[in-house]
């Protein structure tokens, strides 16, 4: 349980980070949902008091820092505490390597690389003062075997897995774990997007040979929340139907 644990889940407006906001919420946690759209975060905030439990929607862009802070600051003076950071937002833009714009490179590499740099080192100010705190990144297994078209996206989840360890390392003496979560296949507005033959050629990947839901993720997001996950940092958990192993 999470009772009375303050938890920020960044692009929680919808999709993965949504679930993992309800998820946390109904563990006891009080939620702050981040988004870029307000109506999206509203949504989701008046979700979860309408199942008795406390949040907070804040649209905040996880690239602009003063933005972040503004926002980390609204759940201190809302709670007094920050516990947990699950850094969700994620963008996509993909092309091949030799027609991706150097724009599409910049947009994926702000928000899910910088973003989670950014919100990280935010939160870990009040973390390392309460000499506590779980930062939880959702990567992705491309950011481990790469993928045709995902240039951007995959560099951008590689380096959120390298940023995972070395805030694994930084900040455990101050008693505060980082972990990643790499989802595979999951069935979200994101993966709708693909063609029948795109999608049928990834379940052909999947040896349990469904997708994956946002809800087989946000199990892991909550228990690597948990005091029972208190003594694994570092790690990335694949969450991926045996895709990659
Ligand atoms: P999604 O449905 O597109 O949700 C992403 C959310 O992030 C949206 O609500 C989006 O807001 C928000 N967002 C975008 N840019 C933002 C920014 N600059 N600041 C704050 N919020 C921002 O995606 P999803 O499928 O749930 O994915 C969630 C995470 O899981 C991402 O990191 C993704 O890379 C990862 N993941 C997904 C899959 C999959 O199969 N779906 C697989 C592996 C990893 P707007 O829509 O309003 O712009």
């Amino acid at each position: 349980m999470l009772t009375d644990q303050v938890a920020i889940i960044t692009g929680a407006g919808r999709g993965i980070g949504r679930v993992i906001a309800l998820t946390l919420a109904e563990q006891g946690a009080n939620v702050l949902i981040n988004d870029v759209d307000e109506e999206s975060a509203q949504r989701v905030a008046a979700e979860i008091e309408q199942h008795g439990h406390e949040s907070l929607a804040f649209v905040a862009d996880v690239t602009d820092e003063a933005q972040i802070e503004r926002m980390v600051q609204a759940a201190l003076d809302k709670w007094g505490r920050v516990d947990i950071l699950v850094n969700n937002a994620g963008i996509t833009r993909d092309n091949l390597l030799v027609r991706m714009k150097e724009d599409q490179w910049d947009a994926v590499l702000d928000v899910n690389l910088k973003g989670a740099f950014i919100c990280s080192k935010v939160v870990a100010r009040p973390m390392m003062k309460a000499r506590g705190g779980r930062i939880i990144n959702i990567a992705s297994v491309v950011g481990l075997i790469g993928n045709v078209g995902q240039a951007n996206y995959s560099a951008a989840k590689g380096g959120l897995i390298a940023l995972t360890k070395t805030t694994a390392r930084e900040l455990a003496g101050r008693g505060i774990t980082c972990n990643a979560v790499a989802p595979g296949f999951i069935e979200t507005a994101m993966t709708q997007q693909l063609s029948e033959e795109a999608r049928e050629a990834l379940l052909g990947q999947v040896p349990l040979a469904r997708p994956g839901t946002a809800e087989d993720v946000a199990a892991v997001v909550a228990f690597l929340a948990s005091s029972e996950a208190e003594y694994i940092t570092g790690q990335v958990i694949n969450v991926d139907g045996g895709m990659v192993m």
